[in-house]
Order: structure tokens, then sequence, then C-alpha cells
């Protein structure tokens, strides 16, 4: 049997290799010049709000919640059509997850769910650009500050897209990234935040250096010495090194070029499989760039899991994109039942992400068409 085309893998150039190794070579292997680098480097992409690089998306979510002040007693309203890390990330703060439900078309969180899910007690509005396909980020911002919360959101689909002619990152109050080998650009791990506002900025960053206070103006005890640094809220150590930082402004200098290979084989899927009935193909909204990570195809008439099955056994490594979060058993133990958001539990009942990543050949996506086709015929 052949080898498994994968659903995502990561695109790797001599010049990524000569990037991280230049800096193997150098006197810096964690924090040093390639960090703030990379950092410029990405905020050139999100019109120009600046970021700070982390060790994974998960770190990035943790972080956005860390500097949103997220804790017990805050409630944070969530899409539950994403990874886990998205709500474990603010039930690790202490916070309540309140799922929205998400809409038929595009697998993102629905507006009006959203509305009526928020309380006095909501701090934080988290939605998703599912699949790459941006949320509706400024209706979002709109019900999310109009109840005195922050819209986080979780773009770790989507970096490269853009939504009502803004990209994204330039929409939410927090915008949280992960550079995992699948998706839109890699740093082996690896996430950021980006954030307009200077203060919950200055707040992410500490978050993810300890906590350390290092600006003698704010610190208690300013006078104890040149070497001294002072903790005021407790952090965690999510710095991500200038190894991989190098590898990911290597990578962005090639971001326009894999959101347009990406958007290439979105359009073959798309063409080859129009005419097949018992599938549905990804809606594009109005107003949306989307930045292609997944092709979530919609298999109709309960037949997802054979579809699955006979894609893999011809080699083909398609992918479900997610399980409802609160079907996991952390989320059940803690009392969330099945039914709770319909609307996301039929969207995963019917998705079957196909394979998508820049170097996939036109061929490849030929191939995954006619055996769909011959699953039909
Ligand atoms: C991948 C992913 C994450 C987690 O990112 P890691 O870098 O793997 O920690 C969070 N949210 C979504 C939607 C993701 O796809």
């Amino acid at each position: 049997m052949a080898d498994l085309l994968p659903y995502g893998r990561q695109s790797i150039t001599e010049d990524d290799v000569a990037a991280v190794t230049e800096v193997l070579r150098g006197d810096w292997l964690t924090t040093g010049p390639a960090v703030a680098r990379f950092e410029a480097d990405l905020a050139a992409h999100t019109g120009g709000v600046p970021a700070v690089s982390v060790t994974s998306g998960t770190a990035a979510l943790h972080v956005a919640y860390a500097a949103a002040g997220v804790g017990q007693g805050d409630e944070v309203v969530c899409t539950p059509m994403t990874f886990v890390a998205t709500a474990a990330t603010a039930a690790l703060r202490g916070a309540t997850v309140v799922f929205a439900d998400t809409s038929p078309e595009t697998g993102n969180v629905d507006v009006d769910a959203v509305r009526a899910a928020i309380t006095p007690r909501t701090k934080v509005v988290a939605a998703v650009d599912y699949a790459g396909h941006p949320a509706a980020l400024d209706e979002l911002a709109e019900v999310a500050h109009d109840a005195g919360a922050l819209l986080l959101e979780d773009a770790a689909h989507s970096v490269g897209g853009s939504w009502r002619g803004r990209p994204v990152g330039s929409w939410a109050d927090l915008t949280t990234f992960s550079f995992f080998p699948t998706k839109n650009l890699t740093t082996a791990e690896g996430g950021a935040v980006s954030c307009a506002d200077q203060e919950l900025l200055a707040r992410a960053r500490e978050f993810h250096n300890h906590g350390l206070v290092r600006d003698k103006v704010r610190q208690r005890f300013p006078d104890e010495g040149g070497w001294h640094q002072e903790v005021h809220e407790f952090g965690l150590n999510y710095r991500l090194p200038d190894v991989l930082c190098a590898l990911g402004s290597s990578q962005l200098s090639r971001l326009p070029a894999f959101v347009v290979r990406r958007a290439e084989l979105h359009a073959r899927y798309d063409a080859g499989l129009a005419d097949v009935d018992g599938v549905a193909t990804p809606v594009t909204l109005p107003g949306a760039e989307p930045a292609w990570h997944l092709y979530p195809l919609r298999v109709l008439g309960g037949r997802r899991r054979e579809l699955y099955e006979f894609l893999r056994e011809r080699g083909i490594g398609v992918q479900v994109n997610y399980v409802p979060v609160y079907w996991h058993p952390v989320f059940a133990d803690l009392g969330y039942r099945r039914g709770l958001c319909p609307g996301a539990e039929r969207f995963y009942a019917e998705e079957l992400s196909l394979p998508l990543w820049p170097g996939l050949a036109d061929a490849d996506v030929d191939r995954v068409v006619d055996e769909i086709r011959t699953f039909y015929r």
C-alpha cells in the first residue's frame, strides 16, 4: 500500500534550514534578535498589530485569557467547533465555559447564539476562524464590547486571511495563532498573540515570561539592586526560542504564496466535487478572504464514517475536525450534555477534512476527487 497522503503537512525549503542553522551557529538560542524580528514580521501580516510569540497555539490561548484577566467566577462564551485547547485553557484559568452554537454554513460561531449566551459574568467571547474562514469578526466584536467583554479570535487556522478588507489579527482584542506543522505556517511548535492594546499586550508579554516585572517604575522594591526583578502575578515560561523564530520569519516570507496555493487546491476540490450528490462543498461568505487551513467537506446522509474508512483504506489521510468540545469526557464530567449545540453536532456528524497543504500536487487532489466519485458510483 502507498504511504498515507496526510491531511496536512509543513513545507520546508533550504532557506528555512539555512535560517535555523544560522541561529544555531550564533550567540543566542533562546531569547535573541530573531524573536523580536519574527514578532515584527508577523505584525506585517496583521495590519501592524504587535505580537508576542509563544511556544504553541495552546500557550497563546492561555496567555490571552490570562492577559484578559479571566479567572474564577468569569464566563467565557466559546465555539464548540474547535480543538479542545480553545476551551480548555479558559477552564484552566478557573472560568466557566459557555458554549454557543455554530452556523450551519461555515462551522463558525453564530452571532445570535453568542448574544444569547452572554451574561453579566461574560469576560471573553472566544471565536475560531474555522478551516481558515474568518468568523463574523466585526459583529462579534460589537456583541462582546456591548457586554463589556473582550473578543478573542483563535486564528490557529487563518493567519494570512482577511474579513471585510481587514486582515485576521486586526479585528479582535486578542488574536491567537498556532504554528504547528499542519497549520498555515510552522515553527515546529509555536504560536503568537496579537494585540493592539498596549496594556493587554504588556500583560500577555509578562505572563509568557514568568510574570517577571523588570520595569523599575512598576517594581515594589526598585532599590533592591541592578539584578532585581519581581513577580506580581503568576506566569509561565512560554517563550518561543530564537531558533524557531528564525524558522518563523523564513516561513512568513512565503505566507502569501501558501495562501494562494491553498486557495488553488481548494478551488480544485470545489470544481471536482460540485456535481457529486451526497456531499456539500465549503461555503465562502461575502466579505471573507479565507486562508484555507482545511478543506471541510460535508458528507450527507449519514455516510461520513463510511467515506472516511473508504478513503483511509485507499491511503488518503482524511481527518475529522472536530468532535464538539463538550463531548470530551472532561467537559461531560462537569455536566455538559450532548444536544447542547445541535448545529455543531450536525456539522461534526457530516464533516470530513480532505488533504490540504501547499506541497500537495494537483494530481493528488484529482486522485482524492476520483476516489470520492468512485465511492458514490
Ligand atoms: C491547532 C489548534 C490549537 C492549538 O495549537 P497548538 O499549537 O497545537 O497548541 C488551538 N486552536 C485551534 C483551532 C487549533 O486548530
